[in-house]
């Protein structure tokens, strides 16, 4: 390689036995020292109670559902939303496109009535069956919509959970309705949904998901637990044998109990889905 000068030719003599760093400076900052700000406080546990009208408070239950959501399997990625309505009638709704089981209270907006955000941020897409929710009923504080895997895999397999199977049910919602197809976030679904919302606190949306409406964010976020575990019971019954409903005098007997405890749902069983011969009339008409 004569005429060619290599690598260590250019470097002088002393280069290799040189350290990369002063001694003298070596472990010393180079610069004003950067120290990280002090980690936020970790959130156990929910804000289960909340005054209606503190929005941040609000804005903190609605993140704390869709994180509960989230850990059930009822939502993953950016499905679902969560709203609740504020005394002066504006919704407090979640944003959308954000990952819904790390939402920050930030990433919660507020609407008028009809669904339009104050601050001109997009709303979740679904805000039309929130709002409908909101228009149908006026004793409801707050609406939840997710996606859970075996209440959903029901009405994929055209498999109604309308029957008078589980007495909690029966005493609590009366039934679970499946209404028919319609587009996610066109008009379509919430005007179908508006029947069935009418007369009950939880509804499944055919091919779509559940949702589920109640005084408050927790009596609506409790109502899809009780969905989908209705869901599952039934899915594990199934695997198992024929799922038997239970018998006329025994609805009946549950019905007065209902009435008893003083819950006001209209859903009568069966009226909306005629699944079964007891439940084809109203027992407590309105
Ligand atoms: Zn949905």
């Amino acid at each position: 390689m004569e005429g060619r000068q290599g690598i260590d030719d250019l470097l002088p003599a002393d280069a290799c036995s040189r350290p990369a760093v002063d001694p003298a400076l070596e472990g010393k900052p180079i610069g004003p020292v950067w120290s990280a700000p002090p980690a936020p406080p970790v959130r156990h546990g929910l804000l289960t109670e909340a005054p209606r009208t503190d929005k941040s408070a609000v804005a903190q239950q609605i993140c704390d559902v869709m994180r509960l959501m989230y850990q059930h399997e009822f939502v993953v990625a950016n499905d679902g939303n969560v709203s609740a309505r504020l005394p002066n009638g504006n919704i407090m709704i979640t944003a959308s496109g954000v990952l819904k089981g790390f939402m920050t209270p930030d990433q919660v907006i507020e609407c008028d009535p009809d669904g339009k955000a104050l601050d001109g941020r997009r709303v979740t897409t679904e805000v039309k069956m929130h709002v409908a929710a909101y228009q149908e009923r006026p004793d409801v504080g707050a609406v939840v919509h997710g996606h859970p895997i075996y209440a959903v895999a029901f009405s994929l397999a055209g498999i109604s959970l309308a029957e008078c199977t589980i007495p909690e049910i029966i005493v609590t919602m009366g039934s679970i309705p499946t209404a028919p197809y319609a587009t996610p976030s066109t008009y379509d679904l919430p005007d179908g949904l508006r029947p069935f919302l009418r007369d009950g606190d939880a509804v499944i949306m055919e091919r779509h998901g559940v949702v589920c409406v109640g005084s408050d964010l927790f009596d609506a976020y409790k109502k899809m637990e009780m969905v989908e575990h209705t869901a599952k019971i039934t899915h594990a019954a199934r695997t198992l044998g024929v799922v038997r409903p239970i018998a006329p005098p025994g609805v009946q007997a549950l019905l007065d109990t209902r009435k008893s405890l003083g819950i006001r749902t209209k859903n009568n069983l069966c009226e909306g889905c005629g699944a079964r011969e007891v439940c084809a009339a109203p027992l407590y008409p309105d």
